[in-house]
């Protein structure tokens, strides 16, 4: 739609970073827009049911934590690791270079509950991916795994086998 399409806009494309060779879009400028931030909210909420929202550390905090304020839920950040002082759960996952861990804060998943899954870009889908299975491993359903931006090149979607997966824009 309308207010999707110039929100789209606001992204900045930064080349070589983090490093050479890779093209970085940053949803920075469309979060700090107020149209831009309400379109993509009232969008990742939209066509799911859920009782919590998880965010992904550290852009999937700020929209999670937004979404969830619009649609009247609880909201958990998904932490990378060394930041929560009690873990309910962890999950390592393989990344194109090394390997990263995501983490569930102690006392705030319940089993049962629906989870709209949260982040700012799916790339190679290593950390969405995780995300589901730590959400899965906690006795908890994914009701739908939503980003702002989908780089389709890196077909990252096929890691998520299973589950929802929803991009609001895709390049
Ligand atoms: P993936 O695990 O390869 O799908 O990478 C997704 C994670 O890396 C997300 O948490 C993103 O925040 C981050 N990421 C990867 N590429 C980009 C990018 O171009 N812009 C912003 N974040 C990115």
């Amino acid at each position: 739609d309308d207010a999707l399409r110039r929100a789209a806009a606001l992204i900045r494309e930064i080349p070589d970073f983090p490093e050479p060779g890779v093209l970085f879009r940053d949803i920075s400028p469309l979060l700090a827009d107020r149209d831009g931030l309400n379109a993509v909210v009232s969008a990742l909420g939209r066509d799911s049911e859920f009782d919590v929202v998880a965010g992904v550390e550290a852009r999937g905090f700020l929209v999670g934590a937004a979404v969830a304020q619009a649609f009247g839920t609880g909201v958990i950040g998904l932490r990378k690791p060394g930041k929560l002082p009690v873990v309910a759960d962890r999950i390592e996952y393989t990344l194109e270079y090394g390997r990263a861990t995501l983490e569930l804060p102690a006392d705030t998943l319940r089993p049962g509950q629906r989870v709209l899954i949260v982040d700012d870009v799916l790339a190679t889908g290593g950390t969405l991916g995780a995300a589901c299975r730590l959400v899965r491993q906690a006795g908890a359903e994914v009701a739908a795994a939503a980003v702002v931006l989908e780089l389709t090149a890196l077909e990252g979607r096929d890691k998520i086998m299973g589950e929802t997966v929803r991009a609001l824009l895709r390049v």
